[in-house]
């Protein structure tokens, strides 16, 4: 079956309720049982880690309906939801690290990730090593006897450099690490963590699969190997989405093949125009031929969604100001995947320990939203404009 086939039926099971097409919002705690076999039947269940409805901290149907999808369309043994994407992050490190052990993460990670790394991580007695993202099979001459998890994100979050994710998974195998993957620009769509060594495969759902910026939701697929550990230490941490968030979710991911093309074709559209302004130094997007991740991103990657970077040559501050103030379609905010064109200027000094960032002017985060490209351009150019004549 093809994606656009899998994404519209993965998970669904209509005649379960009544034929409605989609699951319902099942609010819950208490989840009664008939009679004394069947609690201990689904206390067995849950106990080892299959499918079920037991008590609303591990979700209803609507919840196991949305893990379903996600582990049909990742190919992944099952899939676990969370109440954020960061959640999703940093739980499965939780899950598969004690005190004394190493982790190794991309110096691309998303922010808050690095920063639950160097403050709870730290404080646990974790050693975290930043590497570059590029290291590829030279990850190698990090790896420890303790070293139990490789955290990948590709490409990096903010500078969008491609990691050579199967280089990397072999080595960590090999030293029995897990190799745990941020996959939320690739989506479950683009880039098939499975088939790329990766052992969890994280998604901010917050961004694509909801995709209409109206909820906080992340979703980790495991392999079967390490689900038993990821689920436990999940619940364990109390870890539960809210069953209306799941619902907008699952319904949001219905769609996500053909809005994904979308912002693919309209981020391309943009990131060719400004490459051609005079103040772009460099548009960081790898599916751009000339981009230094693009060689990776043909061989492992199936497509591409519309966030990307500009690195702008080095401008005043009042310019600045006169190109962010008075975008008329653009929407200045973080997070990205909605239907709406998003553009934020990011600050890479000081975030990066294993690389170094080799420009100085200011960096901006462009998201393509569903507009038309033409418009989108024009509010650009506007934009400009503006900051020409500042
Ligand atoms: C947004 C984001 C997250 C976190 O998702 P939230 O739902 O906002 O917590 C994690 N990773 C990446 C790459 C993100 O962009």
């Amino acid at each position: 079956m093809r994606d656009e086939t899998k994404i519209v039926h993965a998970g669904r099971d209509p005649q379960r309720f009544e034929g409605v097409v989609n699951p319902p919002v099942l609010h819950a705690s208490t989840v009664l049982s008939r009679n004394l076999v069947e609690w201990e039947e689904k206390r067995r269940r849950y106990a080892q880690g299959l499918p079920g409805t037991f008590y609303g901290l591990m979700g209803t149907a609507g919840t196991r309906a949305l893990e379903d999808a996600l582990a049909e369309l990742e190919g992944g043994y099952r899939a676990i939801v969370f109440p954020s994407g960061l959640a999703a992050c940093v739980v499965p490190i939780l899950a598969f690290v004690a005190a004394g052990d190493h982790v190794l993460l991309t110096d691309s990670v998303y922010g808050p990730t690095r920063r639950f790394a160097n403050g709870m991580l730290t404080r646990l007695g974790v050693e975290v090593t930043y590497y570059d993202p590029l290291v590829g099979r030279g990850i190698e001459a990090l790896m420890r006897p303790n070293t139990r998890v490789v955290f990948v994100e590709s490409p990096g979050s903010l500078t969008f450099e491609v990691q050579d994710v199967p280089a990397i998974a072999e080595v960590a195998h090999r030293h029995n690490a897990v190799v745990i993957m941020d996959n939320t620009w690739g989506t479950p769509l683009h880039f098939r963590a499975f088939e790329h060594g990766v052992d969890v495969s994280v998604q901010a759902a917050t961004k694509y699969v909801g995709g209409h910026s109206d909820l906080i939701l992340g979703t980790a697929a495991a392999t079967e190997k390490v689900w038993p550990t990821l689920m436990h230490s999940t619940y364990a941490l109390g870890q539960c989405a809210a069953p209306d968030d799941v619902y907008l979710a699952q319904r949001g991911l219905r769609t996500m093949h053909v809005r994904l093309k979308r912002h693919w074709e309209t981020g391309l559209a943009l990131a060719e125009w400004l490459r051609k302004q005079p103040e772009v130094e460099r548009i960081l997007h790898p599916a751009l031929p000339d981009d230094p991740g693009h060689v990776l991103w043909k061989r492992d990657f199936r497509g591409a969604c519309g966030l990307f970077g500009v690195v702008l040559k080095p401008v005043s501050r009042p310019a600045l100001e006169a190109f962010f103030d008075g975008f008329g379609l653009f929407g200045i905010g973080a997070s990205w995947g909605g239907y709406e064109s998003l553009v934020i200027p990011v600050d890479l000094t000081g975030i990066r320990t294993a690389t170094k960032w080799p420009y100085q002017g200011p960096c901006l985060r462009l998201h393509a939203g569903l507009e038309a490209p033409e418009d989108l351009i024009a509010d650009l150019d506007a934009a400009f404009a503006r900051l020409r004549a500042a």
